[in-house]
Protein backbone atom coordinates (compact mmCIF):
# COMPACT_ATOMS: atom_id res chain seq x y z
CA UNK A 1 0.00 0.00 0.00
CA UNK A 2 0.86 3.51 -1.17
CA UNK A 3 -0.66 6.09 1.40
CA UNK A 4 -0.39 9.64 0.05
CA UNK A 5 -3.65 11.19 1.87
CA UNK A 6 -2.03 11.86 5.69
CA UNK A 7 -3.83 15.38 5.40
CA UNK A 8 -6.98 13.23 6.10
CA UNK A 9 -5.68 11.08 8.66
CA UNK A 10 -2.26 9.56 9.64
CA UNK A 11 -1.49 5.90 10.61
CA UNK A 12 -1.00 5.82 14.36
CA UNK A 13 2.31 5.87 15.39
CA UNK A 14 3.18 2.56 16.98
CA UNK A 15 5.03 4.09 20.27
CA UNK A 16 1.77 6.20 20.56
CA UNK A 17 -0.65 3.02 20.30
CA UNK A 18 1.39 1.13 22.77
CA UNK A 19 1.05 4.53 25.34
CA UNK A 20 -2.74 3.95 24.80
CA UNK A 21 -2.67 0.17 25.27
CA UNK A 22 -1.05 0.80 28.28
CA UNK A 23 -3.66 3.69 29.91
CA UNK A 24 -5.94 1.32 28.94
CA UNK A 25 -4.46 -2.37 30.75
CA UNK A 26 -2.67 -0.70 33.64
CA UNK A 27 -3.84 2.76 33.88
CA UNK A 28 -7.53 2.83 33.80
CA UNK A 29 -8.62 4.39 37.02
CA UNK A 30 -10.66 7.29 37.04
CA UNK A 31 -8.73 10.51 37.33
CA UNK A 32 -11.61 12.03 39.63
CA UNK A 33 -11.59 9.33 42.31
CA UNK A 34 -10.35 9.95 45.36
CA UNK A 35 -8.32 6.51 45.99
CA UNK A 36 -4.21 6.47 45.02
CA UNK A 37 -5.08 5.00 41.35
CA UNK A 38 -7.36 7.93 40.86
CA UNK A 39 -4.65 10.40 41.94
CA UNK A 40 -2.03 8.24 40.02
CA UNK A 41 -4.09 9.01 36.72
CA UNK A 42 -4.87 12.89 37.81
CA UNK A 43 -0.85 13.00 37.07
CA UNK A 44 -0.85 11.11 34.57
CA UNK A 45 -3.49 13.48 32.21
CA UNK A 46 -1.02 16.77 34.06
CA UNK A 47 1.74 15.14 32.08
CA UNK A 48 0.27 14.25 28.62
CA UNK A 49 -1.40 18.06 29.13
CA UNK A 50 2.33 18.95 29.46
CA UNK A 51 3.64 17.01 27.25
CA UNK A 52 0.75 18.31 24.19
CA UNK A 53 1.14 21.95 25.64
CA UNK A 54 4.85 21.66 25.41
CA UNK A 55 4.87 20.82 21.77
CA UNK A 56 2.35 23.41 20.78
CA UNK A 57 4.33 25.81 22.63
CA UNK A 58 1.83 27.41 25.14
CA UNK A 59 1.38 26.76 29.27
CA UNK A 60 -0.68 23.60 30.35
CA UNK A 61 -2.96 25.75 31.89
CA UNK A 62 -3.92 27.38 27.82
CA UNK A 63 -4.38 23.44 26.87
CA UNK A 64 -7.86 21.93 27.08
CA UNK A 65 -8.68 18.73 25.41
CA UNK A 66 -11.58 18.09 23.22
CA UNK A 67 -12.62 15.53 21.31
CA UNK A 68 -11.17 16.34 17.66
CA UNK A 69 -10.44 19.74 15.59
CA UNK A 70 -13.91 19.97 14.88
CA UNK A 71 -14.84 20.22 18.06
CA UNK A 72 -12.12 22.98 19.30
CA UNK A 73 -13.06 24.96 16.16
CA UNK A 74 -16.88 25.20 17.32
CA UNK A 75 -16.05 26.01 20.49
CA UNK A 76 -14.06 28.53 19.79
CA UNK A 77 -15.95 30.54 17.76
CA UNK A 78 -18.92 30.07 20.11
CA UNK A 79 -16.91 31.56 22.94
CA UNK A 80 -15.67 34.35 20.56
CA UNK A 81 -18.59 35.66 20.13
CA UNK A 82 -19.96 34.49 23.32
CA UNK A 83 -17.71 36.57 24.79
CA UNK A 84 -17.81 39.60 22.78
CA UNK A 85 -21.88 39.89 22.38
CA UNK A 86 -21.81 43.31 23.47
CA UNK A 87 -19.28 44.42 21.03
CA UNK A 88 -20.72 43.75 17.53
CA UNK A 89 -22.14 40.95 15.58
CA UNK A 90 -19.48 40.96 12.58
CA UNK A 91 -17.23 38.46 11.87
CA UNK A 92 -14.15 37.63 9.31
CA UNK A 93 -13.14 34.50 7.75
CA UNK A 94 -11.94 32.67 4.83
CA UNK A 95 -13.69 31.16 1.77
CA UNK A 96 -11.43 28.46 2.65
CA UNK A 97 -11.66 27.50 5.97
CA UNK A 98 -12.41 24.06 7.05
CA UNK A 99 -16.13 23.04 7.11
CA UNK A 100 -15.53 23.13 11.22
CA UNK A 101 -15.45 26.55 10.71
CA UNK A 102 -17.22 27.62 7.86
CA UNK A 103 -20.17 25.67 9.37
CA UNK A 104 -19.97 27.30 12.65
CA UNK A 105 -19.97 30.79 11.30
CA UNK A 106 -23.24 29.99 8.69
CA UNK A 107 -25.20 28.98 11.94
CA UNK A 108 -23.97 32.50 13.22
CA UNK A 109 -25.38 34.21 10.15
CA UNK A 110 -28.85 32.57 11.18
CA UNK A 111 -28.68 34.12 14.56
CA UNK A 112 -28.16 37.76 12.76
CA UNK A 113 -24.41 37.53 12.79
CA UNK A 114 -22.60 39.39 9.53
CA UNK A 115 -19.58 37.12 8.41
CA UNK A 116 -17.52 38.29 5.45
CA UNK A 117 -15.70 34.97 3.99
CA UNK A 118 -11.98 36.37 2.27
CA UNK A 119 -11.72 35.25 -0.98
CA UNK A 120 -8.45 33.62 -2.22
CA UNK A 121 -6.39 34.23 -5.25
CA UNK A 122 -5.64 31.52 -7.73
CA UNK A 123 -2.85 30.21 -5.53
CA UNK A 124 -5.21 30.16 -2.93
CA UNK A 125 -3.56 33.26 -0.74
CA UNK A 126 -5.15 34.99 1.25
CA UNK A 127 -3.39 38.65 2.74
CA UNK A 128 -3.15 40.75 5.44
CA UNK A 129 -4.50 44.16 3.38
CA UNK A 130 -7.71 41.55 2.85
CA UNK A 131 -8.48 41.36 6.65
CA UNK A 132 -7.29 45.14 7.30
CA UNK A 133 -9.98 46.12 4.61
CA UNK A 134 -12.96 44.09 6.03
CA UNK A 135 -12.10 45.36 9.51
CA UNK A 136 -14.51 47.22 11.45
CA UNK A 137 -15.64 48.45 14.72
CA UNK A 138 -17.79 45.76 15.22
CA UNK A 139 -15.85 42.68 14.02
CA UNK A 140 -16.02 40.53 16.83
CA UNK A 141 -13.91 37.45 15.53
CA UNK A 142 -11.10 36.59 13.04
CA UNK A 143 -11.18 32.99 12.25
CA UNK A 144 -7.95 32.44 10.26
CA UNK A 145 -6.43 28.90 9.69
CA UNK A 146 -2.59 28.03 9.58
CA UNK A 147 -2.28 25.97 6.50
CA UNK A 148 -5.42 24.96 3.98
CA UNK A 149 -6.05 21.88 4.21
CA UNK A 150 -6.36 21.27 0.42
CA UNK A 151 -4.08 23.80 -1.39
CA UNK A 152 -1.20 23.55 1.90
CA UNK A 153 -1.19 27.09 1.54
CA UNK A 154 -0.19 29.34 4.66
CA UNK A 155 -2.02 32.00 5.57
CA UNK A 156 -1.00 35.44 7.62
CA UNK A 157 -1.75 34.68 10.92
CA UNK A 158 0.68 36.38 12.56
CA UNK A 159 0.05 39.17 10.38
CA UNK A 160 -3.42 39.38 11.43
CA UNK A 161 -2.28 39.04 15.54
CA UNK A 162 -0.25 42.18 14.75
CA UNK A 163 -2.61 43.95 12.74
CA UNK A 164 -5.48 43.40 15.41
CA UNK A 165 -3.18 44.93 18.30
CA UNK A 166 -2.40 47.79 16.03
CA UNK A 167 -5.60 48.36 15.41
CA UNK A 168 -6.48 48.23 19.10
CA UNK A 169 -9.61 46.00 17.94
CA UNK A 170 -11.87 44.26 20.19
CA UNK A 171 -12.20 41.10 17.40
CA UNK A 172 -10.35 37.65 19.18
CA UNK A 173 -8.66 35.77 16.50
CA UNK A 174 -9.12 31.97 15.97
CA UNK A 175 -6.79 29.87 14.22
CA UNK A 176 -7.73 26.62 12.82
CA UNK A 177 -4.26 24.86 12.80
CA UNK A 178 -5.50 21.43 12.63
CA UNK A 179 -3.00 21.12 9.47
CA UNK A 180 -0.39 23.32 10.89
CA UNK A 181 0.44 21.66 14.08
CA UNK A 182 3.67 19.81 13.78
CA UNK A 183 3.94 20.45 9.92
CA UNK A 184 5.36 24.16 10.45
CA UNK A 185 7.22 25.77 13.47
CA UNK A 186 5.05 28.30 15.49
CA UNK A 187 3.71 29.19 18.85
CA UNK A 188 0.29 30.62 19.66
CA UNK A 189 1.29 33.35 21.44
CA UNK A 190 4.11 34.16 18.31
CA UNK A 191 1.41 34.46 15.92
CA UNK A 192 -1.05 36.41 18.65
CA UNK A 193 -3.89 34.09 18.76
CA UNK A 194 -6.78 34.15 21.34
CA UNK A 195 -8.07 30.67 20.32
CA UNK A 196 -6.22 27.78 18.61
CA UNK A 197 -7.32 23.92 16.98
CA UNK A 198 -5.36 21.13 17.07
CA UNK A 199 -6.19 17.61 16.07
CA UNK A 200 -4.66 13.84 17.33
CA UNK A 201 -5.31 12.40 14.22
CA UNK A 202 -3.80 14.18 11.86
CA UNK A 203 -0.39 13.85 13.88
CA UNK A 204 -0.04 10.15 14.20
CA UNK A 205 -1.99 9.79 17.19
CA UNK A 206 -6.06 7.98 17.36
CA UNK A 207 -9.17 9.19 16.64
CA UNK A 208 -11.45 10.80 19.12
CA UNK A 209 -9.03 13.62 20.73
CA UNK A 210 -7.87 17.12 19.76
CA UNK A 211 -7.08 20.37 21.77
CA UNK A 212 -7.69 23.74 22.08
CA UNK A 213 -5.52 26.76 22.87
CA UNK A 214 -6.86 29.18 24.99
CA UNK A 215 -4.70 32.14 25.68
CA UNK A 216 -4.40 33.10 29.56
CA UNK A 217 -6.67 35.63 30.48
CA UNK A 218 -9.56 34.64 27.75
CA UNK A 219 -12.36 33.75 30.38
CA UNK A 220 -13.55 30.93 28.31
CA UNK A 221 -17.54 30.04 28.78
CA UNK A 222 -18.06 26.43 29.43
CA UNK A 223 -18.63 23.53 26.76
CA UNK A 224 -19.82 20.29 28.79
CA UNK A 225 -21.34 20.83 31.97
CA UNK A 226 -21.14 17.93 35.04
CA UNK A 227 -18.48 16.80 36.99
CA UNK A 228 -16.10 19.63 36.45
CA UNK A 229 -13.29 17.90 34.31
CA UNK A 230 -11.03 20.28 32.40
CA UNK A 231 -11.17 22.81 34.61
CA UNK A 232 -14.75 22.36 34.56
CA UNK A 233 -14.86 24.07 30.90
CA UNK A 234 -15.26 20.14 29.52
CA UNK A 235 -16.63 17.84 31.99
CA UNK A 236 -16.89 14.13 31.50
CA UNK A 237 -14.33 11.79 32.19
CA UNK A 238 -10.76 11.61 30.68
CA UNK A 239 -10.33 9.94 27.56
CA UNK A 240 -7.27 9.16 28.85
CA UNK A 241 -6.34 6.15 26.72
CA UNK A 242 -6.67 8.88 23.77
CA UNK A 243 -4.08 11.90 25.81
CA UNK A 244 -1.67 9.05 26.59
CA UNK A 245 -1.05 8.32 22.79
CA UNK A 246 -1.75 12.38 21.79
CA UNK A 247 1.43 13.28 24.28
CA UNK A 248 3.78 10.60 22.47
CA UNK A 249 3.01 11.70 19.28
CA UNK A 250 2.89 14.94 19.89
CA UNK A 251 6.27 14.95 22.14
CA UNK A 252 8.31 12.39 19.37
CA UNK A 253 6.74 15.11 16.83
CA UNK A 254 7.79 18.04 18.07
CA UNK A 255 11.44 16.25 19.39
CA UNK A 256 12.08 15.34 15.43
CA UNK A 257 9.83 18.58 13.47
CA UNK A 258 12.77 20.13 11.54
CA UNK A 259 13.92 16.90 10.33
CA UNK A 260 10.58 15.69 9.85
CA UNK A 261 9.87 18.96 8.14
CA UNK A 262 12.97 18.47 5.82
CA UNK A 263 12.16 15.27 4.54
CA UNK A 264 8.38 16.13 3.67
CA UNK A 265 9.83 19.60 1.71
CA UNK A 266 12.15 16.59 0.02
CA UNK A 267 9.65 14.38 -0.91
CA UNK A 268 7.08 17.19 -1.80
CA UNK A 269 9.93 18.62 -4.40
CA UNK A 270 10.60 15.28 -5.73
CA UNK A 271 6.82 14.46 -6.04
CA UNK A 272 6.77 18.05 -7.89
CA UNK A 273 9.91 17.30 -10.15
CA UNK A 274 8.74 13.66 -11.16
CA UNK A 275 5.04 14.31 -11.41
CA UNK A 276 5.81 17.37 -13.85
CA UNK A 277 8.39 15.50 -16.18
CA UNK A 278 6.65 12.25 -16.48
CA UNK A 279 3.25 12.75 -16.01
CA UNK A 280 2.20 15.22 -18.95
CA UNK A 281 -1.15 17.08 -18.71
CA UNK A 282 -0.73 17.46 -15.24
CA UNK A 283 -0.74 20.32 -13.88
CA UNK A 284 0.81 21.71 -10.19
CA UNK A 285 -1.81 24.14 -8.39
CA UNK A 286 0.38 25.88 -6.00
CA UNK A 287 3.82 27.32 -6.11
CA UNK A 288 4.75 26.53 -2.13
CA UNK A 289 2.91 26.31 1.09
CA UNK A 290 3.49 24.01 3.82
CA UNK A 291 5.40 20.61 2.75
CA UNK A 292 2.88 18.16 3.58
CA UNK A 293 0.59 19.16 0.62
CA UNK A 294 0.72 18.91 -2.88
CA UNK A 295 -2.49 19.71 -4.78
CA UNK A 296 -2.36 18.95 -8.38
CA UNK A 297 -4.87 18.66 -11.26
CA UNK A 298 -5.19 15.99 -13.62
CA UNK A 299 -6.50 17.94 -15.90
CA UNK A 300 -9.93 16.72 -17.98
CA UNK A 301 -10.16 13.55 -16.07
CA UNK A 302 -12.33 13.04 -12.92
CA UNK A 303 -10.92 13.59 -9.89
CA UNK A 304 -12.85 10.56 -8.13
CA UNK A 305 -12.63 8.09 -11.14
CA UNK A 306 -8.98 8.70 -10.91
CA UNK A 307 -8.79 7.98 -6.93
CA UNK A 308 -10.74 5.07 -7.38
CA UNK A 309 -8.42 3.87 -10.38
CA UNK A 310 -5.26 4.36 -7.91
CA UNK A 311 -6.96 2.75 -5.10
CA UNK A 312 -7.11 -0.35 -7.22
CA UNK A 313 -3.48 -0.25 -7.70
CA UNK A 314 -3.01 0.20 -4.17
CA UNK A 315 -2.14 3.96 -4.03
CA UNK A 316 -4.25 6.44 -1.30
CA UNK A 317 -4.86 9.85 -2.53
CA UNK A 318 -7.61 12.10 -2.07
CA UNK A 319 -9.72 14.03 -4.48
CA UNK A 320 -9.83 16.74 -2.30
CA UNK A 321 -13.10 16.30 -1.13
CA UNK A 322 -12.74 13.60 1.73
CA UNK A 323 -14.18 15.88 4.02
CA UNK A 324 -17.53 16.91 1.46
CA UNK A 325 -18.61 13.50 1.24
CA UNK A 326 -18.07 13.61 -2.05
CA UNK A 327 -19.94 17.43 -2.61
CA UNK A 328 -17.32 19.41 -4.89
CA UNK A 329 -14.77 21.24 -2.58
CA UNK A 330 -15.70 24.89 -1.43
CA UNK A 331 -11.87 25.08 -1.58
CA UNK A 332 -11.23 24.65 -5.14
CA UNK A 333 -13.92 26.28 -6.41
CA UNK A 334 -12.65 29.22 -4.47
CA UNK A 335 -9.72 29.39 -6.69
CA UNK A 336 -12.06 29.90 -9.92
CA UNK A 337 -9.87 26.91 -11.61
CA UNK A 338 -11.21 26.66 -15.04
CA UNK A 339 -13.85 23.70 -15.34
CA UNK A 340 -11.29 20.83 -16.54
CA UNK A 341 -8.87 21.60 -14.23
CA UNK A 342 -11.40 21.61 -11.12
CA UNK A 343 -12.88 18.96 -12.66
CA UNK A 344 -9.02 17.00 -12.22
CA UNK A 345 -7.79 18.20 -8.76
CA UNK A 346 -6.35 15.33 -6.39
CA UNK A 347 -4.71 16.08 -3.20
CA UNK A 348 -1.51 13.99 -2.17
CA UNK A 349 -0.20 14.56 1.26
CA UNK A 350 2.76 13.57 2.63
CA UNK A 351 4.18 12.63 6.59
CA UNK A 352 7.25 11.94 7.53
CA UNK A 353 7.03 8.27 6.86
CA UNK A 354 6.27 8.64 3.34
CA UNK A 355 9.33 7.16 0.66
CA UNK A 356 10.45 8.00 -2.73
CA UNK A 357 8.98 4.78 -3.53
CA UNK A 358 5.67 6.05 -2.77
CA UNK A 359 5.93 8.60 -5.38
CA UNK A 360 7.10 6.20 -7.52
CA UNK A 361 4.12 4.37 -7.45
CA UNK A 362 1.86 7.07 -7.46
CA UNK A 363 3.56 8.16 -10.88
CA UNK A 364 2.71 4.52 -12.32
CA UNK A 365 -0.20 4.64 -11.67
CA UNK A 366 -1.27 8.00 -12.76
CA UNK A 367 0.42 7.05 -16.36
CA UNK A 368 -1.18 4.24 -16.64
CA UNK A 369 -4.56 6.06 -15.80
CA UNK A 370 -3.87 8.60 -18.00
CA UNK A 371 -3.51 5.94 -20.86
CA UNK A 372 -6.30 3.87 -19.59
CA UNK A 373 -9.29 5.75 -18.35
CA UNK A 374 -11.47 8.50 -20.46
CA UNK A 375 -11.07 12.19 -20.66
CA UNK A 376 -12.79 15.25 -21.28
CA UNK A 377 -10.70 16.71 -23.47
CA UNK A 378 -10.36 15.98 -27.30
N1 LIG B 1 -9.62 21.81 10.27
C1 LIG B 1 -8.84 21.38 9.26
C2 LIG B 1 -8.00 22.35 8.53
C3 LIG B 1 -8.83 20.02 8.92
O1 LIG B 1 -8.06 19.60 7.92
C4 LIG B 1 -9.66 19.13 9.64
C5 LIG B 1 -9.75 17.70 9.25
O2 LIG B 1 -9.63 17.36 8.10
C6 LIG B 1 -10.43 19.65 10.69
C7 LIG B 1 -10.39 20.99 10.98
C8 LIG B 1 -11.29 18.75 11.52
O3 LIG B 1 -10.51 18.01 12.42
P1 LIG B 1 -11.11 16.67 13.07
O4 LIG B 1 -11.10 15.64 11.99
O5 LIG B 1 -10.17 16.34 14.18
O6 LIG B 1 -12.46 17.00 13.55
Amino acid sequence: MHYLDNAATTPVREDAAKAAFEAMINGWGNPSARYALGAEMTAKVKGWRQDVAKALGCGEDELIFTSCGTESDNWAIRAAVEINRRKGKHIITTAIEHSAVIEPCKALEKQGYEVTYLQPDRQGNITVEQVAEALREDTVLVSMMLVNNETGTILPVAEVGKLLKRKKSAALLHCDAVQGFLKAEFTPAKLGVDFMAISAHKVHAPKGIGAMYVRKGVKLPPMILGGGQESGLRSGTEATAQMAAFAVAAREGKAHLKEHLEHMAQINSYARAELTEKVPGLELLTEGGAPHILPVSLVGYKSEVVVRFLSDRGVYISSGSACHKGKPSHVYAALKLPKPVQDGVLRISFSYDTTREDVDALVTALQAAQRELFTSLS
